[in-house]
């Protein structure tokens, strides 16, 4: 028996509505034949509206989305991309894919997303691409790092899979870098079970994403069945499209909620010593997953943590890991230590369930505030 029986409190948990309910329905029963791709394009149009892009193509999953992307941007056999190291394996799995090779870097100690003057450390003639993850919503320092990629005419690439709501200086996370990668996974701020969104501001880039999203078929080819060139299948399906428009309706107030979760957190966490998601100012944090960091000098036991909620029915999740730990065609940018190394025996991602209440936020921080001092 698993432990699933007495879980009441999932780390995350989709906030699924009479909307979306309807939006799929009428999917399933209508959106057939010369309507088959209505939902998609909806949704595809309110996305680019949402974001401040020019360009979104809707596809399966994110991983898809920056599988494309770094095909367009034709990284292969021989290139190095910049990543940090604290990240999960979506983000270094195309790369290594393509047959190129990630380097990791740092992280910051604020915002746990990789450190811009590393990233400079670490370029090489062989570099072709930085990839920006703003982690559990936390913020890339995209001016930095947009400043480091055109000093050295390399494309930065955002992985917003978990900034959803998140804001850079009035500019949504996702529309800053060369092209942005979202998705919409069952566990993310707005989802379509699986799904995920490419989306650019640049005409080329997008052209070639569309071909390659297609199996190869080129916009304007008229002959049948006929690839210009070998492509993806990363499509989205109708019915995905259909709760994907009804999620981004309620986008607004989904991303309140997050953020509600997280004050909550933050009111009855302050006096612990412990950081949780940073906000610089200028920045506004969508707060996908709020993850808790113990001070340095101070350490617990994160399974017996874990162990304790799961006994009161609390699903929490573990920080991750760092990638250059696990068995991946990659290496680290330098011999030295890493924080990313040692932060996460620290860290937790604390649940932040759309149906979660105050009382089961408290509930959670009573464990945790017990596990530190006991
Ligand atoms: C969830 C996630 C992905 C992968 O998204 P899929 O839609 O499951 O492919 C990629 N990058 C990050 C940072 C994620 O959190």
């Amino acid at each position: 028996m698993s432990d699933i029986s007495i879980r009441k409190i999932p780390y995350t948990k989709p906030s699924i509505t009479a909307l979306e309910v309807q939006y799929a329905t009428d999917a399933a029963a209508n959106g057939w034949g010369e309507h088959c791709y209505d939902y998609i394009v909806r949704f595809e149009e309110a996305f680019k509206a949402h974001l401040g892009v020019k360009y979104a193509i809707a596809t399966s999953s994110c991983t898809g989305a920056l599988h494309m992307g770094m095909h367009a941007l034709g990284l292969g056999p021989g290139d190095e991309v910049i990543m940090a190291d604290t990240n999960w394996i979506a983000t270094a799995a195309p790369i290594v894919h393509l047959g190129a090779t990630p380097v990791f870097v740092d992280i910051l100690p604020d915002s746990w997303c990789l450190d811009p003057e590393q990233v400079e450390a670490a370029i090489t003639p062989k570099t072709k691409a930085i990839v920006a993850v703003h982690l559990y919503g936390n913020l890339c320092d995209m001016d930095a790092l947009l400043a480091i990629g055109e000093r050295h005419g390399i494309p930065v690439i955002e992985d917003a899979a978990e900034a959803v709501g998140s804001v850079y200086h009035g500019k949504r996370a996702g529309s800053l870098g060369c092209f942005g990668a979202f998705s919409f996974h069952g566990t993310k701020t707005i989802t379509t079970g699986e799904g995920g969104m490419f989306v650019t501001n640049d005409p080329n880039l997008y052209e070639q994403v569309l071909t390659l999203s297609n199996h190869g078929r080129a916009k304007g080819q008229i002959k049948q069945f006929w690839p210009d060139m070998v492509g993806f299948k990363y499509k989205m399906s109708n019915i995905q499209a259909a709760i994907g428009c009804a999620q981004l309706e309620r986008v607004d107030e989904l991303v309140s909620l997050k953020r509600n979760i997280f004050s909550v957190y933050e009111e009855r966490l302050f006096d612990l010593p412990l950081n949780l998601n940073n906000q610089p100012k200028g920045c506004f944090n969508g707060y996908w997953m709020p993850t808790m960091v113990l001070h340095e000098e101070y350490s617990f036991c994160r399974d017996l943590l874990l162990d304790r909620l799961k006994s009161k029915g609390v699903d929490a999740r573990v920080f991750f890991w760092p990638l250059s730990s696990i068995n991946i065609k990659g290496r680290k940018a330098s011999d030295e230590p890493f924080l990313s190394e040692s932060i996460y025996t620290r860290a937790l991602n604390l649940p932040s369930s759309y149906c979660m209440s105050t009382e089961d936020i408290e509930l959670v921080c009573n464990s945790v505030r017990e596990a530190l001092f006991s």
